[in-house]
């Protein structure tokens, strides 16, 4: 059998070899690998807010210049003004300052920008990346473009740290630290919102998920990675002037995430280091081969790119991790108590309300003044042909679009206008017809979304895993559900490799870990085999019988006759027929809108 290590082995020998490095490498080495734990730093906030988060970001390098002519002014400045007096001469004091600035300049650059859309935001980041790096360059305080010299080295209890050896040390350290708290952040509830935000948006606010705030989160967490690297950067170099905070530095820092593999927390660190040498490595030799004339590096340099990302999209750390064959230990789903669930509704009692409901689409209308009630303890069909409005009148049920016209009561309160996760927190849950899940997690952590709105525990404590006890009964939650639902055998698989059925059956089991008393089901049974169509069946009247209210879109009559309570008909956005199961299939309306042509 293969040598295969366990994750902490691993771990191990790379803490050991990241210790001894400095005392029997040379010189330049060390430097190097100074300039590469730097690097990470920042790589590894685009790896949260572009590889995860889907957020395109070419400015870090200003968020670095923050951070660095921060504590340049702070510690070499003769006489501080009074209100920063205390700060002054210290550079951990200049660190925190210098986080904070960071922090703030984030929050108002990301609430200009975090709106746009597509390729503005992209943009975006460049016009502010520039700003900031022009004024560095202008304003006399950070010296212009000669900049500021002098900085002391950083002590740690009287240590200096005034070699390369041993700031070597600190960069290490919080590299390390940046890295196994962006680890368990991603690992949390926090960051299954996070997770959520590149392709899942309409279903994360579905789940109660604010998802403004979760880029909002990721924007300004990937600044003060940044910031902490140009606070190291300053005590490193001693002295600091505009020239690494300006855009193409920050093209450089895009690529190193890109590189490394920009959905990994170890690709930060394999994109730094392969960039950097590789770039130290063409400097070198190119002027051999073309003469120091040209700047044959930049091209060189672009032609590798191309090729790695061609050769490799998933990013090098995929092509590294293959190297060292791992030994997965297996995984279980934490024992914890159950969460607290809200009190359902009196049976019969009316929940949903739709009145007059009407959504036009320019000149299409989708929905034509539609009404309808659906109770506690009951299922209610919505059938009608193709193009009905059906899922339209999902989406306005649920908050995911709102209806032009009309208004919406759950639960006695007017939801029309809300947001689909202060819908979701009532109490109200759903399904989409087409499917939306994230295909690269695991059927549990897919559930786990849907309970995302019973958590509370935010940011900080999730990246120190201070929450393990909330989470723990949110995944003891989600597995109840997959259980519920027949999906058991599957907890531990990638959403993406379950059949479409069962995918369905998985949004189904996502929608009850919200702790709903309305589930809206738009065509669960699509793509199901006809035992797995009874499976569906028992559950939902198992659920009907707890008193949940079930609202169900579906084509297959065989399946809705024998199971639902009332029918409402839709076609062409209208209602045409509302009744019992059989009255509705009698109905010569409804006959001619199914069978409509057909003689
Ligand atoms: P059903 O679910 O009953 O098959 P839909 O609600 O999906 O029907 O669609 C009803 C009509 O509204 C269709 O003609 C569809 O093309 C149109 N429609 C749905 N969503 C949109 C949209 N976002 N923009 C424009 N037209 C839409
Ligand atoms: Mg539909």
């Amino acid at each position: 059998m293969a040598l295969r290590f366990t994750p902490l082995q691993v771990l191990v020998a790379f803490l050991a070899a990241t210790a001894l490095a400095p005392l029997v490498l040379p010189e330049f080495y060390v430097t190097l690998l100074n300039y590469i734990g730097l690097y990470a730093m920042v790589a590894l906030g685009l790896v949260l807010l572009t590889g995860i988060g889907g957020l395109t970001s070419f400015g870090q390098a200003a968020f670095v210049g923050i951070g660095a002519y921060t504590t340049a002014v702070l510690t070499t400045a003769e006489a501080l003004p009074a209100w920063l007096a205390w700060a002054g001469g210290s550079p951990w004091l200049a660190l925190a300052v210098g986080l904070v600035i960071t922090a703030l300049v984030a929050l108002l650059v990301g609430s200009l920008t975090l709106r746009l859309s597509g390729h503005y935001l992209p943009l975006g980041t460049i016009a502010w990346g520039i700003s900031l790096y022009f004024l560095f360059g202008t304003m006399e305080t950070l010296g212009g473009h000669t900049g500021l010299t002098g900085i002391p080295p950083i002590a740690i209890f009287g240590w200096e740290l005034d070699e390369g050896r041993e700031i070597y040390y600190l960069i290490w350290a919080f590299l390390l630290c940046a890295m196994f708290t962006t680890r368990n952040l991603l690992d949390s509830r926090e960051g299954r919102a996070i997770r959520a935000l590149n392709g899942g948006m309409v279903m994360g606010e579905a789940m109660g998920i604010n998802t403004s705030r979760s880029r909002m989160v990721i924007f300004v967490i990937a600044a003060l990675h940044a910031a902490a690297s140009g606070w190291l950067y300053a005590h490193m170099q001693r002295f600091v002037n505009p020239t690494p905070f300006g855009l193409h530095i920050g093209i450089e820092y895009l690529f190193m995430a890109v590189v490394g593999g920009a959905g990994q927390v170890w690709g930060a660190l394999v994109g730094a280091g392969v960039i950097t040498v590789m770039k130290q490595w063409l400097q070198d030799w190119l002027p051999r081969f073309f003469g120091a004339a040209g700047n044959f590096e930049v091209i060189v340099f672009g032609v590798m790119m191309v090729l790695i990302l061609h050769r490799a999209r998933e990013g090098l750390w995929a092509l590294v991790a293959r190297l060292v064959p791992l030994r997965r230990a297996e995984r279980q789903v934490p024992v914890a108590d159950a969460l607290e669930r809200k009190a359902m509704p009196d049976r019969g009692e009316v929940i949903l309300e739709a009145r007059d409901v009407t959504r036009r689409f320019g000149g299409l209308v989708a929905n034509d003044g539609m009404n309808l009630e659906v109770r506690a303890g009951e299922i209610l069909a919505l059938i009608g042909p193709n193009g009905a409005g059906k899922s339209t009148m999902f989406n306005q049920l649920s908050g995911v679009d709102t209806p032009t016209s009309g208004e919406i009561l759950f639960r006695g309160r007017k939801v029309t206008g809300m947001a689909s996760r202060e819908i979701a927190r009532l109490g109200m849950s759903r399904s989409f017809q087409h499917v939306k899940l994230l295909p690269a997690m695991t059927v549990l952590e897919n559930v786990a979304i849907g309970a995302h709105l019973r958590g509370g525990k935010g940011v900080l404590p999730s990246a120190w895993r201070l929450e393990r006890d909330e989470e723990n009964r949110l995944l003891a939650e989600a597995a109840r559900q997959i259980e519920r639902v027949g999906l058991a055998a599957h907890t531990f698989d990638e959403a993406g490799s379950l059949a479409l059925g069962q995918q369905r059956i998985l949004e189904i089991a996502r929608g009850l870990a919200s702790d709903p008393c309305l589930l809206l089901l738009d065509e669960p049974a699509a793509g199901l085999r006809l035992k797995e169509k009874q499976a569906l069946g028992d559950l939902l009247k198992k659920l009907r019988g707890e008193g949940m209210a079930i609202l169900l879109v579906e084509h297959d009559m065989d399946f809705v006759m024998g199971l639902v309570d009332r029918v409402v008909v839709m076609e062409f956005g209208r209602k045409i027929a509302e009744g019992l199961p059989d009255e509705v299939q009698r109905n010569p309306a409804v006959l001619e809108a199914y069978l409509g042509g057909a003689e």
